[in-house]
C-alpha cells in the first residue's frame, strides 16, 4: 500500500449487475459509489484549517480528526483567542470530535495536522487512544514525534498510536515560514 493512501481508499465500490433471461444484454447495473478520501485531501483540509487561524492572527496549524472515512472533528489553532494554552489545533479538532460523537475516547479515528503535535498533544491523542496520526511538516522546536523527543516511542506508555509524518511537509511549513516572516516585517515596519 502506498506510504499515504487511507486504509479507507481501499473501500471499493461494487457493481451489481443483473442479466434479462435470455442472458443477452446486461439489464441493469446499479453503481454504489462511497465517497473516499486520500489522506492528501485531509491535509489539505487540515491546511484550509490552517489559514483560518492565520486569518485570526494565531500561527497558522490546522487539524482534522476522521472516523471510518468522514470528517468527525476540525480545529484550528487558537490560543490567543481563546486566552487558552492547550487551544491547539489537534486539541481543538479532538474536542470537536468527542463531542460529535458523545465519547471522549476516540478509538478508531485518525487525526490529521499540519505540522507535528507537541507533546500536550501528543498526551491527549494518546488519552483519546486515536488509532493512527499523520502530520506534515516537523517542527524542530517542539515536536515530539521524533523532533525533539518521540513520545509514541515510549514503551512505558500505553498506546497504540502509529504515527506518520512528511505529508504535504512543504506545503505545511511553508505556511508557518511565510507567516514567521510576515510578522517580522510588520514588526520592522512599526
Ligand atoms: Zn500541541
Amino acid at each position: 500500500m502506498p506510504p499515504f493512501l487511507s486504509k479507507n481508499a481501499l473501500k471499493a465500490s461494487f457493481i451489481t449487475v443483473s442479466s434479462n433471461r435470455c442472458g443477452c444484454a446486461t439489464v441493469a447495473a446499479l453503481l454504489t459509489l462511497k465517497i473516499v478520501m486520500t489522506d492528501a485531501e485531509y491535509m489539505r483540509l487540515a491546511l484550509e484549517l490552517a489559514s483560518q487561524a492565520q486569518a485570526a492572527g494565531e500561527v497558522p496549524v490546522g487539524a482534522v480528526v476522521v472516523k471510518d472515512g468522514e470528517i468527525v472533528g476540525r480545529g484550528f489553532n487558537a490560543p490567543i483567542s481563546r486566552h487558552d494554552p492547550s487551544a491547539h489545533a489537534e486539541m481543538m479538532a479532538l474536542r470537536d470530535a468527542a463531542q460529535r460523537l458523545g465519547n471522549y475516547r476516540l478509538a478508531g479515528c485518525e487525526l490529521f495536522v499540519t505540522i507535528e503535535p507537541c507533546l500536550m498533544c501528543a498526551g491527549a491523542i494518546m488519552h483519546a487512544r486515536i488509532a493512527r496520526v499523520v502530520f506534515g511538516a516537523n517542527d524542530p522546536k517542539t515536536g515530539a514525534c521524533g523532533s525533539v523527543l518521540n513520545a509514541f516511542a515510549e514503551r512505558r506508555l500505553n498506546h497504540h498510536t502509529e504515527v506518520g509524518g512528511g505529508l504535504l511537509a512543504e506545503e505545511c511549513g511553508l505556511m508557518l515560514s511565510n507567516f514567521f516572516a510576515m510578522r517580522r516585517a510588520e514588526q520592522k515596519n512599526v
